[in-house]
């Protein structure tokens, strides 16, 4: 089995999600006491959300891209980062190692294109829905991302930051994003993209009435194919 290198921590909540997942899909895959090879590098949060909101990206492109390398020198045979709205910085991440880097959004795309989804609505946070980089990627796969209004892209970052990964799940806010999913589905969205790693904490597959795709799910069994191909 290939060592998985994690970049964790952005936030706590969901690498505890890749943690478990990829422990659980390696025992389903071979059985018995077996469990994921991996190395974790988990930062403190608080320091990238701050850097995150002042839009001072070329830094944690740099904290990333030293952890992404420390990992690599650990013995980590692929790189995975367990947040979508960091692969902003995947450029500098890819370019700072030699191993591969396992994009989020390829997964993502995969696993679209897989249940026959062309124009998903995207749940993410505000970096992640209004800039380039991740719908770009999507595009390139021959997906159309659909975002929700405004005030709904603001209510959701908010519920991203200020609930989910501070460990809080609460119904009304999953009320408020299935109405996300509701007026999307009126503007013809065939899926939804849970987009932020978190966000599979608020809304499951039996919630909608669309397919949905787990970017931490899918990006756990892309990372678990590699490990053990
Ligand atoms: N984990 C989240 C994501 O997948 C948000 C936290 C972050 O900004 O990294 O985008």
């Amino acid at each position: 089995m290939r060592t998985l290198g994690l970049l964790g921590g952005m936030s706590a909540e969901s690498t505890a999600i890749y943690y478990r997942e990829l422990n659980r899909l390696v025992r389903e895959r071979l059985g018995g006491l077996h469990s994921a090879d991996l190395l974790l590098w988990s930062v403190d949060f608080a320091g990238i959300a701050e850097l995150q909101a002042q839009g001072r990206w070329d830094e944690t492109g740099r904290i990333l891209a030293d952890g992404a390398r420390r990992l690599q020198d650990a013995g980590a045979r692929a790189i995975l980062l367990c947040t979508n709205t960091m692969h902003l910085n995947a450029p500098a991440i890819a370019a700072a190692i030699e191993v591969p880097f396992l994009h989020i959004g390829d997964a993502t795309a995969a696993a679209l294109k897989a249940r026959g989804v062309k124009r998903p609505l995207l749940l993410a946070t505000r970096f992640t829905m209004e800039q380039a980089f991740y719908r770009d990627r999507l595009a390139a796969a021959g997906l159309d991302c659909l975002i929700p209004g405004e005030a709904d892209r603001g209510r959701l970052h908010a519920i991203i930051y200020d609930e989910l990964c501070q460990g809080v799940v609460s119904p009304a806010s999953k009320a408020r994003a299935l109405e996300m999913v509701a007026r999307a589905r009126a503007e013809g969205a065939d899926g939804v993209i849970l987009g932020c790693t978190e966000v599979g904490m608020l809304l499951a597959h039996d919630d909608l009435d669309v397919p949905a795709v787990d970017t931490s799910l899918v990006h756990c069994e892309a990372a678990v194919d590699f490990a053990l191909g």
